[in-house]
């Protein structure tokens, strides 16, 4: 029985298409610059966002410590969501390894901070204080698409004040696909975005930061200061190539089938699905405390897999399929009815 694992869209395996296109990929020595298909993967990840430059990472979490440590300097700071995943799940990264202090802010709803808050939080220019340097923003945070003239006033009071503005676009994708606009728009008032192309885009790794060419001449040395420069990576690169060319559009299926989750679960009382489930790829259900040991059981029994506890964030990706999102509803109806 296949596994329907429901816990992230990073658990998605290679297709074939894609593995063909790792072995086929053409390789060389990429800290010498001369791995064909990273070239390919970096300059088509600058092109599809319209800026000068891209580097390719092994993970999320360095391409964002690479944008955020090539931003700012030791002493320096950044103003990012309390929830955000550059400040709460990337091990404080930024603080350990970059010594740049982050400054969190509650989000009032999922990926905004509000502007009032971003501007009393800028620190005067003052020896008491550490230096503001830049703003990061998240899209998708929480599977909810962040509105585009949202991110304008954010890019404005930056220009205004002088700080950097970073981008975790690690489910960028889903927002593009699910908002109907551009790339494009969606990034050009960034200096930097990180891409994930191992989330919903379902390569095995990797992510791209983009940016000017300076910032990402910066990160270059960042990279290979962190350990993340790669030699024939051109059959991770050929991944994420695959992934782009092949599964962006294909998120609105996840979309799709998260939303008629999300509606089905909607209709058994006993469960609270929040407001924010089935925008993207997201559904987010409280059950019951005392029903959680029996969901749990019901599930294995169907070889699905989903995240532990009360508070359940299922994800859909490219290896669930119409039939799985059946099936788990099925395992909720019984458990619950
Ligand atoms: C997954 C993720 C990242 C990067 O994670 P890695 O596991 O390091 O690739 C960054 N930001 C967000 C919002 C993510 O979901």
């Amino acid at each position: 029985m296949k596994k329907i694992d429901l816990r992230s869209d990073t658990v998605t395996l290679p297709s074939p298409d894609m593995k063909d296109a790792m072995m086929s990929a053409p390789l060389g020595d990429d800290v010498y610059g001369e791995d064909p298909t990273v070239n390919q993967l970096e300059s088509y990840c600058a092109a599809l966002l319209n800026k000068e430059a891209a580097i390719f990472a092994p993970s999320g979490t360095q391409s964002n410590l690479l944008g955020l440590m090539s931003h700012c300097e030791r002493g320096d700071e950044y103003i990012v969501g309390q929830d955000a995943h550059t400040y709460k799940y990337e091990g404080g990264g930024a603080a350990v390894l970059g010594s740049i202090q982050p400054q969190p802010l509650e989000y009032q709803a999922p990926g905004i901070i509000p502007i009032e808050k971003i501007k009393a939080a800028i620190k005067p220019k003052d020896n008491h204080f550490a230096r503001t340097r830049l703003v990061c923003l998240e899209n998708t945070q929480a599977g909810v698409c962040v509105p585009s003239d949202y991110t304008s006033q954010i890019a404005d009071l930056c220009k205004t004040e002088g700080l950097a503005f970073h981008l975790d676009g690690a489910r960028l994708f889903n927002a593009v696909v699910a908002t109907g606009e551009s790339i494009e728009s969606m990034t050009h008032t960034f200096d930097s975005v990180s891409l994930c192309l191992s989330k919903g885009l379902g390569a095995p790794a990797g992510s791209v930061l983009v940016g000017s060419k300076t910032l990402i001449e910066k990160a270059r040395r960042w990279r290979k200061v962190l350990g993340g420069a790669m030699r024939q990576s051109g059959m991770l690169a050929g991944a994420g190539l695959y992934a782009l060319q092949n599964n962006i559009e294909r998120l609105a299926d996840d979309h799709r089938r998260a939303k008629s989750l999300a509606d089905a679960l909607r209709k058994i009382g006993a469960l609270t699905v929040s407001e924010h489930s089935g925008v993207t790829n997201m559904v987010f259900v409280n059950v019951p405390t005392e029903k959680v040991a029996q969901l749990q059981l019901s599930a294995q029994e169907k070889n699905i897999v989903l995240p532990e506890g009360e508070s359940l964030r299922l994800v859909t990706h490219l290896d669930i399929d119409d039939n799985a999102i059946e099936k788990v509803i099925n395992v909720f109806t019984k458990t619950f009815n």
